[in-house]
Parts: structure tokens; sequence; C-alpha cells
């Protein structure tokens, strides 16, 4: 159904189902707010479904179901269809990084009664959004024995928060002249962590008492920080939104929302005709660089590894393989916001309800840099949609020349695949909240369901 409240379709019975399927979402939300959190529960997920890892399996056939992992940070899950994998691979791709607040290489200080860290924020974020609210450390420190120390502060209801400081009303004359940008500077956000100073220090009283704090719980050192990832996300679980519960506000929801659609979707299917994966990827809010971004040959790897396991391995068959295979990047798209409605050109605008969206193209100023996907490719996603009874929406990121954005969709397309973007609509996009509702979770994850098992 094309460009209709997906709420008006719904008997009691699929509401039922829409709010419980939420609750497996809000569940994966509130814990991974990590690209490493992401990739353990994903596992998790995937192993408690009679998923494989990759490289404890010799020889695969179809029907068989696999994962394989990178550097803790990216995840794909395959099911291997009954078809030669050279016609292709269904391909349902997503990104687990998420704007946040990350701490320097040297982030500890003490100043005037307290320690603070320094930060250097992480994606495209209003900085003023992140000062005054309870926030949450994430993170891992890597020692120089080769161990890990897994860190997570902020999340139980009994454990403390840290925060950011924003100058009070009464002195901001100054302040609250300045432009957006300008109201909170990067080098401003620095997070507040302790205020208590040890006895038996003579200078730096606080950051001291803070360092055996550290020393004894997590058994960690200044310089540790060295070879450490902490990043400052806002604490706290998902939250039902709306007084009919019909929205969900959370952290995280770019693009973590069509990471776990498209992981279930995965997970809850069956049998394949084609072979098919959701893969999970990182930095995509610092356009999908390094090892862990989309543009890295992990993927290729991956799929070479899974044809020598399937098959006899040659090049120009995983040539073929990736020629021939279809992609929905799965990522968020702008929902439209009654309050803002300048920003947007109605009639190409994603509706939160409307369903699944597909953005032909994103980009900015003119479509530059971005997939913009075929018509006839377009065509068999629609047939598909409609003959599942999938709500769908088509939409573009804003009024044209207001802004612009991008997602991984073109990094596939460079493979000469079939690839567009579909996903779900957000409101306040890389806010500390996020706002999607619950009947697109649903219309995507149903959506990309009816993508692997009908695409041809
Ligand atoms: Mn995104
Ligand atoms: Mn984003």
């Amino acid at each position: 159904m094309y460009s209709k409240n997906a709420w008006e379709k719904y008997q009691d019975i699929d509401i039922e189902n829409v709010m419980k399927f939420s609750e497996g979402y809000k569940d994966f939300i509130s814990k991974c707010k990590t690209e490493r959190e992401c990739v353990k529960y994903s596992i998790k997920l995937a192993e408690a479904k009679g998923y494989k890892n990759l490289d404890n399996v010799k020889t695969l056939k179809p029907g068989d179901k696999v994962y394989a992992t990178n550097k803790g940070k990216n995840f794909i899950a395959f099911i291997i269809g009954s078809e030669d994998i050279e016609n292709g691979i269904n391909i349902l791709g997503a990104h687990i990084d998420s704007p946040r607040i990350d701490l320097k290489q040297n982030a500890l200080y003490e100043k005037d009664g307290f320690t603070l860290a320094d930060s250097h924020y992480y994606g495209g974020i209003k900085k003023y959004q992140w000062v005054a609210r309870p926030l949450a450390i994430h993170g891992v420190v890597c020692k120089k024995d080769g161990s890990i120390v897994d860190v997570v502060i902020g999340e139980d209801d009994k454990d403390p928060i840290v925060y950011i400081t924003d100058l009070l009303i009464h002195l901001a004359a100054d302040q609250m002249g300045k432009t957006g940008s300008k109201v909170v500077e990067g080098e401003d956000l620095d997070i507040t962590l302790s205020s208590i100073p040890a006895k038996d220090s003579d200078k730096d009283k606080v950051k001291a008492y803070l360092l055996k704090l550290l020393k004894d719980k997590y058994d960690i050192e200044e310089e540790d920080f060295v070879s450490s990832e902490f990043e400052i996300v806002p604490a706290g679980a998902a939250r039902d939104l709306g007084l009919d519960r019909s929205m969900v506000m959370g952290y995280g929801h770019d693009d973590r929302v069509c990471a776990y659609t498209s992981l279930l979707a995965i997970l809850d299917t069956d049998k394949l005709e084609r072979t098919s994966c959701a893969v999970l990827v990182d930095k995509e809010e610092i356009g999908s660089v390094g090892a862990t971004g989309a543009h890295s040959i992990w993927f290729e790897n991956t799929i070479a590894e899974l044809i020598n396991k399937l098959t006899s391995y040659n090049d120009l068959k995983l040539r073929h393989t990736i020629t021939n295979s279809y992609m929905l990047s799965s990522d968020v798209s702008a929902g439209y916001d009654p309050i803002y409605s300048y920003a947007f050109e109605r009639k190409n605008a994603a509706f939160l309800g409307n369903g699944i969206t597909f953005n032909k193209y994103t980009g900015a100023r003119g479509k530059s840099g971005c997939n913009d996907a075929m018509p006839e490719y377009i065509a068999k996603i629609r047939k598909i949609m409609d003959d599942n009874n999938v709500n769908y929406q088509t939409a573009e990121l804003g009024k044209v020349d207001v802004g612009g954005g991008g997602t991984i969709a073109y990094i596939l397309g460079n493979y000469n695949m079939n690839v567009i973007d579909a996903g779900i609509p957000v409101l306040s996009m890389h806010a500390p909240s996020e706002v999607v509702s619950k009947a697109d979770i649903y219309e995507a994850y149903l959506g990309y369901k009816a993508f692997i098992k009908d695409i041809k």
C-alpha cells in the first residue's frame, strides 16, 4: 500500500504484534549504545536462532545459517539460499554507529574543584542539545597486557551519571545572542566527572581521587585512556512516546532501528531461494571510512569466504555474485515534522506511520554524492511491497537546497549492484533523543522480509 497510514489497516491482533515487536526493539536500543554492544547483542540473537560462526564452519550448503564479525564492530548474518550464489545475494545493510561525544585520548584534567574530561564529538550534532542532561559512559579500555575492560556507567538506576554543564540563563546574555552553532562550542563539551578531593595528594587532588576510584573499580590507570574508546551517550532506556504509545523515543534510532529490523528480518526467515544477508557497519556518520566502515574490503572478503565454503572459489564468481546482488540500504529518513514544515516539500516527505520509506536518492545540492536508484529496480520493489501488503512511501531529505545527507547506498552501488535507501522516518534526527513510529518499525521489518524473499 503506497503512502497510506498503516495504523488504519491494522486489526486489534496487528496492533498487538506491532506493540510486541517494538518491545524487542526497545530492549535492543536501550542496551546497545555502541557499535560493539550492537555486535554482541546481534551474536546472541543469531546464536539463539541456530546461527554458527562462519569461521568455525568448513563447508556450507543451502539452508545453512552463519554469521561473521569484524573487529567487534561489524556483523553479518547469512541464510544460504537454494539458488546458485552467482545469481546474487539479497542484502540488507544498516549502520550501527550513532552521533555521540567521544573522549579525547588525553582527556582528564582538574579545574577549579572538578575533574573534567575533554571530548571530541562524533558525527553531525547540534552541540547545544547535549548539555544539561544525564549522560552515560560506554566503552572499552584496551590495556598493554592485551586485556580489554568493558565499561558501562550510567544505565542502571543506581548508577551515577555524567554531565556537560550549560551557562545559567541569568548570566547568558552574551551566549543567547550567538548563532546556534556557537551557543555551545566543541571545546566546551567537556564532561563533568567528579568533585571529591583526595586527602593524601599534593596537587590535582580531585583528579587523584577519581583515578584511585578507577584503579580500584576497573584496574585502569590514566595512561590507559590512550588506548581506550569511551563514548558519552544519553543515559537511560528508550520510552514509549504519546498517550497512545504509538511512538518510541530513544537514543540512536539512526540507524539502529534499521539495523534491528534488518537483522530480525533475516533471523525470522527460515528458507530462501536466493542467499540473503543483513550486514551491520560502523563509521557511517563520519563517512563510512576505515576498516569497519562500509568502504572496508571486509564485506567483499566475507562474501569470498562464503563462496569458498559453498562451492569452488574463483574471482569471476565473486564478481558475478556481487554485481548480481540487490540491496536495501537500510537507513532512516527525515520524518515530516509539522512544526518545521518549512523544511519539507510535502509531496515528497516521509510521514510517521506511513511505513517503510524509499529514498531514490539522498545527497545535497543537486543530488551530489548520492546513489540514484534505477527506476526498473524501484518498479520491482513496488510490486513486492504491494504483493506482501506492506505500507511504503517515497521521500527525499527535505526541500531542494535546504540541506542534505548521505548513506552507505552509493558504496555498494559502486559494485554495480542495484541499491536503494529504505528505512524508517525519524523526528529530531541526531538529537540525543530521536522519535520513530512503532507502525514504521513493524512495516520496515515486514518490508525487509518481503524483499529478501521476493526480489530477483
Ligand atoms: Mn543513518
Ligand atoms: Mn545519521
